[in-house]
């Protein structure tokens, strides 16, 4: 199996109980099935508060119902009781893969680390170098076509973002060209087109757009719409819609861009959906440049990826807005032009 990562996916280290934003805290935790069964021969008191604690969620999911907001077996040094007591292996598979995005595509799978978590995050914003990725393994067979032609396309992708000779604002406007292209080949089955864009043969301008208002502030309110973890997130929005313009250096925000796109465009492989996963990229990474001067560059990451990322109901009502005009893409490139 070959696994692919971002660069700094090794150098990553949970801050356990030192860290300022715990994710066994806020999130209440899905216990899988085996874990579950493993906690029944637990002994002891700690077994005894196992099986207290366990109940169904409305899904039918084993959890843990959160106490004050945190977990149940958070300790009051911020640590698992389960990780302490029994070692990491009895806890849940959600608590031991977090921070790390897996995505199974048959012969390889792609893993990331979640902007949500302090640790990753620093690392993701740690660094101005160009944002590269590793891979370890091989495919045992190759990817199908339809898949090995929407790898190539996010390759592509990926280098136009990645493109320092021009500003990134122009370098968002291609992108998004570019994936309209590609949906526009896509809908209609024309590989030609499609192996074309990949290989670097791009539209030279975007399409011309009627005049009218941009991205903002309408996708705030878009945003404050969907379902919200953290009370405080709409405030936040609110005040992005009227903060002043931050200056958040280039090097970083097409980091930021990056990791967005290495993490949803392949997603299209599922639906054809290639326009409304650019669509989320650019509508993450202009959110957090917006909210950017309200609680800092990280800070802004981080909350949007909570926020957003880590709740599949919120993203495909984004997807499905997207799919409705609503903003529409007009919109999107008034805002970059
Ligand atoms: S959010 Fe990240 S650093 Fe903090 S406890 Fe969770 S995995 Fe560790």
């Amino acid at each position: 199996m070959l696994t692919r990562t971002p660069d700094y996916y090794s150098s990553f280290r949970c801050l356990a109980g030192a860290c300022p934003h715990t994710c066994c805290a806020k999130w209440e935790v899905v216990i899988d099935p085996d874990t579950a069964g493993r906690y029944e021969a637990v002994p002891g008191p700690l077994g005894e508060r196992l099986r207290a604690a366990l109940v169904r969620d409305e899904d039918g999911d084993w959890c843990f119902p959160l106490q004050g907001e945190r977990c149940p077996f958070l300790d009051g040094e911020n640590l698992c009781e389960i990780h302490r007591q029994l070692g990491e292996a009895a806890t849940s598979v959600t608590c031991r893969e977090h921070p790390r995005f897996t995505e199974d595509y048959g012969p390889f799978r792609e893993i990331t680390l979640s902007a949500s978590c302090p640790a990753a995050n620093a690392l993701l914003l740690g660094s101005e170098a160009p944002l590269t990725f590793r891979e370890e393994g091989s495919m045992e067979e190759p990817a199908d076509h339809d898949t090995a032609l929407l790898l190539a396309l996010r390759d592509r992708l990926l280098a136009v973002l990645a493109d320092r000779r021009m500003p990134l604002r122009r370098r968002l406007e291609r992108f998004l060209t570019a994936a309209l292209a590609a949906q526009d080949a896509l809908d209609t089955w024309d590989e030609d087109a499609l192996s074309a864009l990949a290989a670097g043969e791009l539209p030279p301008e975007p399409p011309r757009v009627e005049d009218g208002p941009g991205l903002f502030p309408d996708a705030l309110g878009l945003l404050s719409g969907l379902e919200i973890l953290e009370p405080d997130w709409r405030e936040l929005l609110r005040q992005a819609e009227t903060a002043p313009a931050a200056e958040v250096p280039e090097p970083l925000l097409e980091r930021i861009a990056v990791y967005f796109a290495f993490r949803y465009l392949l997603k299209a492989v599922n639906d054809g959906d290639l326009l409304g996963q650019a669509q989320l990229c650019l509508l993450a990474v202009l959110t957090v440049e917006r909210l950017a001067p309200v609680t800092g560059l990280g800070e802004a990451l981080r909350r949007f990826s909570c926020e957003v990322e880590h709740d599949d109901g919120n993203l495909e009502a984004l997807l499905e807005a997207f799919r409705q005009e609503t903003p529409p893409l007009a919109a999107f490139f008034r805002q970059l032009g």
